[in-house]
């Protein structure tokens, strides 16, 4: 027997990268300027995923996401290559160490798709050099060293786009290490390649249970079939499902898609995490929204839809600070002490409290 390709790689071989291509995915807008866009950073479109475009729509949200676009070429002061000063917090290549009791392992450079507003841009679609058993080595001893370390994510790239042998290595490594309670996978796979979730890789993540994956979809438009499909295999072995959208101007910015893209993430049993207001990275400041609206966006949304369907809104604070949740003002202490609630009817609640709060 030989051994075949799997059916994900050809299809990731096979995704749309060339110019010629892209511009048929968005067709107004000028050659010169996807060339140039896609020079700076490279595009890549598995084919099932640019299906979901319609090329005839100027503002189709999906091409919005990953098909180049001149104004990516705009510079501005407020942008920058890693504007969480991730390279400042990595005492080890690849490793992020900003929380006390978790580490991010940049495990790869490669995704299934190129996203144009991709906060590690200086990373992704570049060769990661240097993340071999040498590397792991030093990974797993910087872990064993702090006890502190309770939960290590794996993110990238992509590092569903290891093969399974590779992920197995990582895994392995990170597991070995007692003190790590948690794994938890970044990825974008099963919405941008959904053929990479085949049994093998449910069967070697389960392996590593409790092991949660945090997918990113940020449009209802997303959620295909294949893509609840390649949820379903997940969430039937027991692996919890987040999801992390970025706020996008232009894609998501508007109540209703927010709205339907929860629901939509709900039916697939993956429960909303963070809405991340996007970075501010080079190449992405046509994709930037107002902080009030994002905080608009999440108040309408908490009258519209349970609980478990609301994301927390985000901001990774630029300079490497960390996130910052932006709640929508929902209560607070009047002139003598006593609260009153917004409530989603626009009631506004007075709240008989209890003594002995600070
Ligand atoms: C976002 C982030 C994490 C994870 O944060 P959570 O709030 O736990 O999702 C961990 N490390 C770094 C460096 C991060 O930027
Ligand atoms: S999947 Fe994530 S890391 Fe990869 S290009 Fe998109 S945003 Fe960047």
């Amino acid at each position: 027997m030989t051994t075949s390709t799997p059916g994900w790689r050809r299809e990731l071989a096979d995704a749309l990268s060339r110019p010629d291509q892209l511009r048929a995915l968005a067709p107004h807008r000028p050659a010169k300027e996807i060339a140039a866009a896609a020079a700076r950073f490279p595009a890549r479109i598995p084919r099932p995923y640019a299906a979901l475009i319609d090329p005839a729509d100027p503002a189709d949200p999906i091409a919005a996401m990953v098909v180049p676009d001149g104004r990516e070429l705009r510079a501005a002061p407020e942008l920058s290559a890693d504007p969480l000063a991730e390279e400042r917090d990595s005492p080890l290549p690849g490793l992020v160490h900003r929380y006390p009791d978790r580490v991010l392992l940049l495990v790869t450079g490669r995704c299934a798709t190129h996203c144009r507003y991709c906060m590690r841009r200086r990373v992704v679609g570049r060769p990661a050099r240097g993340r071999g058993a040498a590397w792991l080595e030093e990974v797993v001893a910087y872990l064993a060293a702090r006890p502190a370390v309770r939960e290590v994510i794996l993110s990238g790239g992509d590092p569903l786009l290891l093969s399974d042998e590779r992920l197995g290595r990582v895994l392995r490594a990170v597991r070995s290490v007692p003190h790590v309670e948690i794994v938890r996978v970044d990825t974008r796979a099963p919405v941008a390649l959904p053929s990479r979730v085949t049994a093998d890789l449910v069967r070697a993540l389960r392996r590593h249970a409790p092991l949660w994956v945090v997918l990113h979809a940020c449009h209802p438009r997303e959620l295909t079939p294949d893509v609840v499909a390649a949820c379903d295999r997940l969430a039937d072995a027991g692996i919890p499902l987040l999801n992390q959208a970025v706020l996008l101007a232009g894609v998501n910015d508007r109540p209703g898609v927010l709205e339907e893209l929860s629901r939509a993430l709900l039916r697939a049993r993956v429960r909303p995490y963070y809405l991340h207001q996007c970075d501010l990275v080079d190449g992405a400041g046509h994709f930037r929204t107002p902080l009030a609206r994002g905080v608009g966006l999440v108040r309408d949304l908490c009258g519209r839809i349970a609980g478990m369907g609301i994301p927390r809104l985000v901001v990774d604070t630029p300079g490497g600070h960390g996130k910052v949740a932006l709640a929508p003002g929902s209560g607070s202490p009047g002139d003598d002490g006593a609260w009153t609630l917004a409530a989603p009817d626009g009631t506004v609640v007075p709240y008989p409290d209890v003594g002995g709060g600070s």
